[in-house]
This record gives structure tokens, sequence and C-alpha cells, in this order.
């Protein structure tokens, strides 16, 4: 048997099963892998070590008891710190909310719970979920565990470096512009942003409610599927949760690809790209082509304005969605004379750079006179590349891309440029703006700098079960997450 720190979910649930491992040794395993590299990569925010053993503890009775709650009951994970949980602090990354301890539960983080998964912390992140790298962080640097002197990507990064290093074999994390495929890529894991309203959004902090969605990170596709099998689902907590039911997602993942269409974008040149970045990725199509898939050029003439429409409508949801932040409700305050002093000094103290650039650009952006200019726009963008996305469908099933036009970027590199920073999320920005689901699966190591590359693949709404045959059939080809190849040299 492996080592139980690079035991895959799917692993570990056969091995509560057959009773080769218990959920006790797990979580201590995991536990103790934490111990080990926390300190050096900054994953955690928050600890929760004495509940993940009890509740492994009570997963093993069960199991022993005949009543396991499900697959994956004992199997532990983690939860992106934007997620809200009941007695346990969550602080989004922000200093604003230091000291807030929740009185409920997200619905993402109810339903692992149903699901017996015992809670391993919280993990950092940049502050609301506004970056690329976890550097916005209001609390602490996160290290990519390829080369610490490197951000693990964003805002999920707190996420993709614990289940990279083998601290946790999945984690949640949410995705409004990249935020969880933009990581994985750049730590060489699976990530997906599922279809708009597939997972509920209830108890998740809001940045921009239209784009937002959670999603998994681990280390093997058929982990994503198993993950995103336990949240998915309506809940009418979420007025914008899709009714109905789910597809299954992780039966029939082995179907293989023979007849897909798969469309590559013919805007996407390669300019801007790492070199390396572009060799992986050309060799990453014709494996799939191998595979039995057809490469078809799409146009997508609207997807270069998607960092600029993104750029204004997620500030302008986030300049409402943090007015809630006023020193009265939650967390932190910064006493005043009257209430206005109070809330402006909360605010000013609470808030970092970045939260505080995009509450005034949104701001801006919708105020009298300039709506149309701006904001109005960008939502004719947003239609436009809805459309385009709608008629590449009808020659295509999925869509292929990097994830990311670079590989991990140093710390610091792009602090003083937030234009260069906003630039990582080119190919995974506008699949947010349009609602489709998409996922990122490694695609081997840069021959340029030995760093992890990304396979982004684009499905249809709802079209998640053809999104993970492909990125399944690619990972079990290219046989690279699971080697020693595939996990960094820690
Ligand atoms: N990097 C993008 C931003 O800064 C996307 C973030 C996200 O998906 N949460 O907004």
């Amino acid at each position: 048997m492996a080592e139980i720190h690079w035991m895959t979910a799917m692993e570990l649930a056969a091995a509560l099963e057959s009773g080769d491992l218990s959920s006790r040794e797990i979580t201590e395993a995991l536990v103790a892998r934490t111990d080990a590299l926390d300190e050096t990569l900054g994953t955690y925010l928050h600890r929760t070590t004495e509940r993940a053993l009890a509740e492994a503890g009570e997963a093993d009775a069960r199991r022993k008891a005949g009543e396991a709650k499900s697959r994956f009951d004992g199997v532990p994970l983690a939860y992106k710190d934007l997620f809200i949980t009941k007695g346990v602090p969550t602080t989004s990354g922000s200093k604003i909310l230091k000291g807030f301890v929740p009185p409920y539960d997200a619905t993402v983080v109810a339903r692992s719970h149903e699901a017996g998964l015992p809670m391993l912390g919280k993990l950092n992140m940049d502050e609301f979920a506004m970056g690329s790298s976890t550097e916005n962080s209001g609390y602490q640097l996160t290290r990519n565990p390829w080369d610490t002197e490197r951000v693990p990507g964003g805002s999920s990064g707190g996420s993709a470096a614990a289940v990279a290093s083998g601290m946790t074999p999945w984690a949640w994390g949410t995705d409004t512009g990249g935020s969880i495929r933009q990581p994985a890529s750049l730590c060489s894991l699976v990530g997906v942003k599922p279809t708009y309203g597939f997972v509920s959004r209830y108890g998740m902090i809001a940045f921009a409610s239209s784009l937002d969605q959670a999603g998994p990170l681990t280390r093997t596709v058929a982990d994503s599927a198993a993950l995103l099998e336990i949240a998915a689902g309506h809940d009418e907590m979420d007025s914008t949760s899709i009714p109905g039911d789910r597809p299954a997602l992780l039966d029939g993942i082995d179907g293989g690809i023979d007849g897909l269409r798969i469309g590559v974008v013919k805007e996407f040149s390669g300019a801007g790209s790492d070199p390396g970045v572009t060799t992986l990725i050309d060799q990453a199509y014709a494996r799939l082509e191998k595979l039995g898939a057809t490469i078809e050029e799409v146009s997508l003439p609207s997807f270069e304005h998607g960092i600029p429409a993104y750029y204004l409508i997620a500030p302008a949801e986030c300049s409402s969605n943090l007015a809630r932040f006023d020193g009265v409700r939650y967390g932190a305050r910064v006493e005043g004379d009257d209430i206005i002093r109070m809330t402006s000094r909360t605010r000013a103290q609470g808030f970092g750079p970045e939260v505080k650039r995009r509450i005034m650009l949104g701001t801006y952006a919708l105020s009298a006179g300039y709506y149309d200019a701006y904001y109005g726009k960008a939502q004719k963008v947003r239609t436009l590349i809805t459309s385009d996305l709608a008629a590449a469908y009808e020659k295509v099933d999925l869509i292929a891309s990097p994830t990311s036009p670079t590989t991990a970027f140093k710390l610091g590199e792009r602090t003083d440029d937030p234009m260069a920073m906003y630039l990582s999320d080119i190919f995974t920005v506008p699949v947010n703006l349009a609602g489709n689901a998409a996922i990122s699966v490694p695609a081997g190591l840069s021959p340029d700098d030995g760093l992890p590359v990304g396979l982004q693949l684009i499905a249809k709404s709802l079209d998640e079960p053809t999104m993970f045959k492909a990125a399944y059939a690619f990972e079990q080809d290219l046989g690279f997450a699971t080697s020693d190849k595939g996990r960094p040299p820690l």
C-alpha cells in the first residue's frame, strides 16, 4: 500500500471498506503530514484536529456497526475558509472577519458532513477570493509545494497546496473567475468549476454572486467526481441552485471518448503564453485525438473581452456584497465617535488593498452616468460570450484550452502589477461569465521550468459527465497524476 498521505480518496474509501485502514489511522497520518509541512507551506488558517479525530472515531464506529453514512464515510477533507462552518472560525481570508464564528454550516459543509467526511480545518485564500496567487490573504503567504519560492495560484491557494502536498486527499474551493482551476493547474491537481447552480452557494461568503461556484480540488479526476457528487444538487436555501436531479458523475466515468468532438479556440494562438505551456497543451490535444476524439477549430471572438468584462461585473457585485461588513454584524470592529466613523474605520482597517480597489472600481462602474458605459457594456459582452459558446457547441462537445497561460510565478512577482495578476485568468474567466462547467486536469511538467501545466476542458452547462469522461481518459492515458513524477518533491 502507498503511504497514506498519497492515497486518493477512492483508495482510502476502499481501504476503509476492506478494513485495511481505519479513519482514525488515516486522520492521524494526515495530521502528522500537516504538522511536518504546514509551517513551510502556510496552507491552514485554522486547524480542527481534535474535531477531525473525534469524527474519525465516530466514522469507524459506524462502519463497524455496518452503518456507514456513505462510501466515503471516514475520508477526511478540508475547506477553503470561505465556507461558513458552524462553531469554527471563518474569515474568507480577511482581517475584517477576524473572530467571526458562524452559527450555521454552508450546504457544501453540511452535505460533506452528512457523508461522514471528518473536517481537518480551514484553508488560506486570497481575501474574499480576490486574487490569483493567495498573496492577498489578510493573514499569511501560501507556498507552492512544487517550488516554495513560487505561488500556489489563487484564490483557493491554501486548498491547492494542502491537496498537492498530501495533507488531505481533497478540499473544497470556490471559483468566480478561475480560483479553483488556476491553482489546480499551478499545483498539478484536478480542479472543477461546475455549471452555475450545480452546487448550492448557501453559506459561501459571497464575492460575485452571479459567478461564484464551489468545486473540488483533488489529485485525480475520479476523486473530483466523487466529491462533487457528495454536495451537488438542488438546495432550497439558494434560489440560483438548479432544480431537479444531477447527472451521475462517477458512474460511467471510464466510458472513453471515442467519437467525441473537441474544439480548440482559434483566437487562443499562444501569444502571451509560456512556450512550455503551449508545447504541453499541443501534446494534450494530440493525445485526445489518439484516444478517439476529433479536434476541430472553433472561433470564440468575444473571449478576448472576457477579462475587461469580468473586472467590471465582479467588482460591481462585490461592492454590493461587501457592504454588509460594517463593524456591526460580523467580526472585527474599530470604534469611532458615531456609526459613520466606526464603519469607515472598520472598513479602512479591515479590508486589504485589493479588496478596496475592487469596491472602488465596482462602485464607480455602477454609479449614475457611468452605469451604461461600464456595467451595461460588460453585461452585453457577457451575453456575447454566452452566445459564442453556444454557437461553438453546435459543432463540438467540449472545448479545450490551457488553464493558465503560465506556470507558477515567483512570490512577489505580480503583487505590484494588478493587470499582470488579472491576466492569469484569461482562459478561465469566460467560463464563469457564461456559467458553463470546466475542469483543469494535469498535463505534465513544462519543458521550460519543470513546473506543472493544466489542460482545461470546458463543457456545456450540465454536461459534467462528458467533461469528466474526457478528463478521466486523458489522465489515465497520460499516467502522470498518480505516478511519482506527478507529486511534488517534498
Ligand atoms: N483571479 C480572479 C480574481 O481575482 C478570480 C478569483 C476567483 O475565481 N475567486 O477575481
